[in-house]
């Protein structure tokens, strides 16, 4: 990885929600509180974000992970995992975070013909005797409610095989005022299939009144709701803050999932504190009997090579500012699941054939991103 000094790319774009929540908590708290820069350092863009850097992934598996059916690319669809793949309908969002995985990608939609596709592809004799589940992710999928509908129902066609939908979202905290009865049509009537809906809370404070009431709504529907969350300095690096937030979605009945450490993409280096610090956390977190058992996050690194569960022993040597960790992804399970797979630079193959990678750490330094205007 060699330092970059482009300018981030990635626009700023806050929903007028989020904006409304942040300007009543600068004239509550001010610019200064914890709850204001929650969110201010999620959303705002700064200056940080162009400052030269090692972090600079443009994508985040550094890794062909298209898969093809009839010597074409199937739009949309990507494949790591033996049971599951995950299915991109548009990469459009109602807010911008600005650590997303998505950042430097390139804006689509799909059509309904290549939605069709990707339900073909999910039922086809490629994949349909392992393939189990879908993630359909973005952007936002329940931004565009109509063609998330049109999926759901082409794969109820065309990939039976297809026992449960986990659709990821933010707009129970970006914009919970969209999700209608538009979006809860889609959950209704579907015997045979289990719903889940992935979401992302980083901090107690996007919690608001509209995002609880819709995660009520929707749980009534039967649809299982979990969070799977991103450790960003400045935003919830202390175990105070995430101890309040599992308690407080534990209450929601809204599962704990990943506790991602942030990606080393371009522009996010202010945002990353170093995985020692992100274990130290968890360890503080998980072993003194600060939240309940049952809802402790995993904390993961998504590599080049795929997630990373960070266990006792993951790190296996450490070099400069990289860490080696050690999975146990298969190699030759990988080319099965997607033979268009390429082993990325930063992965290397290990004598009993599974994936080790080379994976760049944040950093513990003062500089981590605190301009915030006073208010
Ligand atoms: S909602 Fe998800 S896909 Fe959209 S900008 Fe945020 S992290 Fe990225």
């Amino acid at each position: 990885m060699g330092a970059t000094t482009e300018k981030s790319v990635f626009p700023e774009k806050i929903s007028p929600f989020l904006k409304e929540k942040m300007a009543a908590l600068c004239a509550g708290g001010g610019a200064a509180s914890a709850d204001y820069r929650a969110l201010y350092l999620q959303y705002v863009k700064q200056a940080a974000e162009d400052a030269v850097a090692l972090e600079d992934n443009e994508r985040h598996w550094e890794a062909n992970v298209d898969v093809e059916m009839d010597g074409h690319r199937v739009k949309g669809v990507e494949r790591l995992y033996r049971h599951s793949l995950v299915i991109e309908p548009t990469l459009v969002c109602a807010s911008h975070c600005r650590y997303c995985l998505r950042a430097h990608y390139g804006m689509f939609t799909l059509s309904e013909d290549e939605l069709k596709q990707a339900a073909l592809f999910c039922g086809s004799k490629l994949v349909r005797d392992e393939l189990r589940e879908v993630l359909i992710t973005g952007g936002d999928p329940l931004i565009l409610p109509q063609r998330l509908g049109y999926l759901v129902d082409a794969l109820m066609k065309y990939a039976p095989n297809v026992k449960t939908m986990r659709i990821a979202t933010r707009l129970l905290s970006h914009d919970p005022r969209r999700i209608d009865n538009n979006i809860f049509e889609i959950f209704k009537h579907k015997p045979g299939i289990r719903f889940e809906l992935a979401t992302q809370i980083n901090h107690p404070v996007e919690l608001f009144p509209e995002t609880i009431e819709k995660i009520v709504d929707i749980s009534a529907l039967g649809v299982k709701i979990y969070s799977q969350n991103v450790l960003l300095k400045g935003v919830n690096d202390d175990v105070e803050t995430l101890a309040a937030l599992y308690d407080r979605l534990r209450e929601l009945h809204v599962e704990a999932h990943y506790l991602f450490h942030c990606l080393p993409m371009k522009g996010m280096h202010h945002l990353r504190p170093s995985l020692g610090k992100g274990i130290e956390l968890v360890k503080r977190l998980l072993n003194s009997g600060r939240i309940s058992g049952r809802i402790k996050p995993m904390f993961a690194a998504m590599t080049d090579i795929g997630k990373i569960t960070l266990y006792e022993g993951t790190v296996l040597a450490r070099k400069d500012n990289k860490v080696l960790l050690q999975s146990h992804y298969s190699y030759a399970d990988r080319l099965r699941w997607n033979p268009n797979w390429k082993l990325p630079k930063t992965a290397a193959v290990d004598e009993n054939g599974l994936l080790r990678m080379w994976y760049l750490d944040g950093s513990d330094d003062a500089a981590s991103s605190r301009e915030i205007p006073h208010a």
